[in-house]
């Protein structure tokens, strides 16, 4: 090929959106480590290692407990394929756009979906479950803690006592909240719970953990119908990731030495020191926001600490700002999903992202973009606010 492309020489950035989040140097220096065979004993021992990593980071004993390769997203499939048989009854809660894709993963799978709808930003109450429950009588419940699209929180401990005595299983999106919020796997009794790297595990996209607690197991090997993903078949990626060591499909050697040291930074901090990491930072950029006159679209109560979604001021132009925020200070945030498109923003501080310094920087551009664009604020009222609020903790 002639001329052939230029070197990669990708650009710095800082990144605050909806994830991916900024990657430690070390996690970046294990994906450049010498691969080896997927069934290397050295391999085989990181696999261990990451196991019991993982449940640790999500507070459970459940024995299966390894990374499917593959995004969140392929995650919410393995969750959904292995617990649901054609013509089961799913209840989706939808609330957002990662409840939605939810709703469409289930009935491909086959599964009678019911969704359950609130408004983008609002949560669901236990009534609202209680209620549907009893009407749709579901094999599986469905619902994200943390909805990425719309910076909402939902609260799950009451949640899954109704569905466990409905007789239902709790399948929980957790890729936002794992690594920045309280995931109570065995605590809160979540039977399937999936996340993603690249949100508050701060390791590049590219391999989804899982989790299935034993009676999410037992439903699994009641089937009476092949799991419907050749691919995301938890009866034969646990020969691989258990004893047996059955080859199944090539692991991501190396996104898997990123996840481990992922995995052992999270672990390093620990899980109650980063959740206070989150909620501080969120606090003094909330703060900071709020000096600068511009509102949250979540109540204070269900707002996600790494995931600010915020309303951008009247009249001014969405992507002009966020096009200067990235081109003048290398700065990415988000944008709104769904019928937020053009209405919001949204913030991340998620993992390696979530930090003081992030937090005034972006303050001070972000005043520097909205004086710019004619929007009329306190020049330098953000990051005032934002360093009272630091003062205060
Ligand atoms: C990012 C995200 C997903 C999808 O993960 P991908 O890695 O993009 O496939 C699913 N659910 C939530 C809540 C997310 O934030």
């Amino acid at each position: 090929m002639n001329p052939l492309p230029a070197a990669l020489a990708p650009p710095r950035r800082v990144l605050m959106g909806p994830g991916p989040s900024d990657v430690s140097p070390r996690v970046l220096a294990a994906l450049a480590a010498p691969t080896v065979g997927h069934l290397d004993p050295y391999f085989l021992k990181i696999m261990d290692e990451m196991q019991k990593m993982l449940r640790s980071v999500f507070c459970t004993t459940n024995e299966l407990t390894l990374a499917v390769s593959g995004t969140g997203s392929a995650g919410m499939e393995a969750c959904v394929v292995n617990l649901i048989e054609p013509g089961d009854r799913m209840l989706v809660c939808r609330n957002g756009v990662f409840g939605q894709r939810m709703t469409d993963v289930a009935g491909r799978a086959g599964a009678e979906v019911t969704p359950l709808e609130r408004d983008f930003g609002k949560v669901f109450s236990p009534e609202d479950i209680a209620e549907a429950v009893q009407r749709v009588r579901p094999k599986v419940v469905g619902i994200v803690h943390a909805e990425t699209s719309t910076g909402a929180r939902q609260p799950l401990e009451e949640i899954s006592r109704i569905v466990h005595e409905a007789g239902a299983l709790l399948l929980v999106d957790c890729v936002t909240s794992l690594g920045g919020l309280p995931v109570e796997s065995d605590g809160w009794e979540i039977d399937a719970a999936y996340s993603g790297t690249q949100k508050c595990l701060s390791c590049p996209p590219g391999l989804s953990p899982v989790t299935f607690s034993p009676r999410a197991v037992e439903a699994i090997e009641a089937r009476k119908t092949k799991v419907a993903s050749w691919y995301l078949d938890m009866t034969m990626v646990r020969s691989y990731w258990g004893e047996e060591r059955a080859y199944h499909h090539t692991a991501p050697i190396n996104m898997n030495y990123a996840l481990h040291e992922a995995l052992r930074i999270v672990l390093e901090e620990g899980l109650e020191a980063r959740f206070e990491r989150h909620r501080r930072n969120h606090l003094a950029l909330a703060a900071g926001l709020e000096a600068l006159g511009i509102e949250f679209a979540v109540a204070k109560e269900h707002r996600l600490p790494m995931l600010n979604a915020v309303r951008i001021p009247t009249g001014v132009d969405d992507v002009a700002v966020r096009k200067q925020l990235l081109g003048t200070f290398g700065i990415e945030i988000g944008g709104g999903l769904g019928p937020m498109k053009g209405k919001t923003w949204r913030i991340g501080l998620m993992g390696e992202t979530s930090t003081g310094r992030n937090v005034l920087m972006f303050l001070a551009a972000l005043e520097r973009c909205l004086a710019d664009k004619g929007a009329k604020i306190d020049p330098g009222a953000g990051v005032a606010a934002a360093n009272a609020a630091y003062a205060d903790m």
